[in-house]
């Protein structure tokens, strides 16, 4: 076996954190044939270590080490199950600077955005820790003479949790902790170029007392072992976070077993902004809006839609707040944008941009010579986009925003709605008729008015049309997990 790079295991508090196996039945685990692949820090372009890859039959043993474990964990009462919970809680907690550091080497974010994520992942496990506890039946109101009626929830059974690169810790959680809470073991398939973050949360998970089998990590070729899960019968549900491409794929492969299946796709998100809005303030909301993790969000303010009456003052002060946005290396302390994953990221992203150009967008800012490295793209404004355009259709998920002019409310909502997408939606105006009628009529599973910060355990995280199915937080979020099953207590 490789052995990691000593630089990055010297950098943590507790080296353990740091596990090169995958995580099946409580055991650090190889792939039985010795297939590998690296790790890659996207900001140096250099390996911080590997990973295995498992075979099709270690794939199904972590299927039979959940199926056995399962028992024991659904017969928890709600109460233990919580305290398992908020004990992976705190040493999520605790190890938080090891677990940032972790994700700002897999995944190249800022290290103050990736301590912000590991503050947002272990919020979800304590708000389900609790909510395992009020997984309420129903009485019901009998029809049927000398009869009661009613429901009770019961968990799923196993979930297979397939998760993106983009928020490597936070993604788990935010899934792993509503289906442990709800009594479903789980099997996470992390994304290989961010494994890491995953399998430190094992470790922590077997600190805190979460028995062998109940949380898994499986790591191989991504279709490969993700074909296997959707087809085997005994794994009940799906959550999936990732591409609307790779969504609809594993929807089709679901089908054959018919699971429950939850999926948290991309999104295309609209920033209106209102007449009445200053456009400074309106401008500062709209960059943060747009280059969180370097653009590479699902809620990022793709299509930034301007009412003409501001909109070149707009422009102006969006400009200048990106031109003070430094681009470096995520664990440098000045940066504000860290590298795209990869390099086929940053083609994309200049295909987007020339594809804009060449279709009339004009090039406000951009310029890719200063770029700190080859996984780097700078921040790209584009005014003047129309919907032909790439970067209008197409999730660019790289720090390019494009701004359009608008004339009333009627044609942003038209604008708005152009898109196969409905994750989120961000509104930006004080008129409270206005307010309204954007809030109805935007077709999106999430609408944020006045604020950048909408996610969140207690809310309902989710998109319609091609952007998903199901909720993610909320208490809609352990429902995903729960089946609801009807009794009739007859003859009494
Ligand atoms: P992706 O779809 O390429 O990959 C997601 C997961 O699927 C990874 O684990 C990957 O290994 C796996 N995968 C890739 N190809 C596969 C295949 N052919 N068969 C089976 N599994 C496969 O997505 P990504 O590039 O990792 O993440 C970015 C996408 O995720 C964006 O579209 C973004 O909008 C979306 N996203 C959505 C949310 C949300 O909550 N709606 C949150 C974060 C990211």
């Amino acid at each position: 076996m490789t052995t990691l790079s000593t630089t990055l295991a010297k950098r943590l508090n507790d080296p353990r954190l740091l596990r090169q196996y995958a995580y099946v039945n409580g055991k650090w685990t190889h792939g039985s044939e010795g297939r590998e692949e690296a790790v890659i820090d996207p900001a140096t372009g250099e390996s911080i270590g590997h990973i295995p890859l498992l075979e099709a039959e270690q794939i199904k043993a972590a299927v039979d080490a959940a199926e056995a474990a399962f028992t024991q964990w659904r017969a928890l009462r709600a109460d233990e199950r919580c305290e398992r919970l908020l004990a992976w809680y705190d040493l999520i907690q605790a190890h938080r600077e090891d677990l940032a550091l972790v994700m700002t080497l897999e995944q190249g974010k800022p290290l103050p955005d990736a301590r912000g994520e590991v503050e947002y992942g272990a919020s979800f496990v304590r708000w389900f820790a609790e909510e395992g506890k009020r997984t309420y039946g129903e009485t019901i109101p009998s029809h049927i003479p000398n009869a009661a009626l009613g429901t009770l929830k019961e968990p799923v059974g196993i979930a297979a949790l397939i998760t993106p690169w983009n928020f490597p810790l936070a993604m788990i959680t935010r899934k792993a902790a509503a289906a442990l809470a709800a009594g479903c073991p789980v099997i996470v398939k992390p994304a290989n170029e961010t494994p890491y973050s995953a399998l430190a949360l094992a470790e922590l998970a077997e600190r805190a007392g979460i028995p062998a089998g109940i949380f898994n990590v499986v790591l191989g070729e991504a279709a490969e072992v993700s074909r296997i899960l959707c087809a085997e019968p005994r794994v009940k549900a799906l959550s999936f976070t990732g591409s609307t491409r790779v969504g609809r794929l594993l929807m089709e492969q679901c089908a054959g077993t018919v699971k429950r299946l939850s999926l948290e796709l991309g999104g295309n998100a609209p920033f209106i902004v209102g007449p009445d809005m200053d456009p400074r303030e309106a401008a500062l909301a709209a960059v943060a809006a747009k280059f969180q993790t370097a653009g590479q969000d699902c809620l990022a303010a793709n299509r930034i839609l301007v009412h003409v009456s501001i909109h070149d003052a707009f422009v102006e002060h969006f400009a200048a707040r990106m031109a003070a946005l430094t681009v470096g290396n995520g664990l440098h302390g000045e940066t504000d944008l860290g590298p795209l994953i990869h390099r086929q990221a940053v083609e994309k992203a200049a295909a987007i941009v020339d594809d804009a150009i060449s279709r009339g967008a004009t090039l406000v800012a951009g310029e890719q010579r200063d770029a700190p490295g080859e996984n780097f793209f700078m921040p790209v404004l584009l005014t003047g986009v129309t919907p032909e355009m790439k970067v209008w259709r197409e999730e660019n998920f790289a720090p390019v925003a494009g701004i359009t002019a608008y004339h009333d409310d009627d044609e942003v909502i038209a604008m708005a709605n152009d898109t196969e997408y409905g994750l989120a939606a961000y509104v930006y105006t004080y008129d409270i008729r206005r307010i309204w009628k954007l809030m109805r009529a935007l077709e999106y599973g999430m609408v944020s008015v006045n604020s950048v910060k909408m996610t969140g355990p207690p809310v309902p995280f989710g998109g319609v049309k091609q952007s998903g199915l199901g909720r993610e937080g909320g208490a809609c979020g352990i429902d995903e997990y729960l089946e609801t099953k009807y009794y009739c207590l007859g003859a009494l």
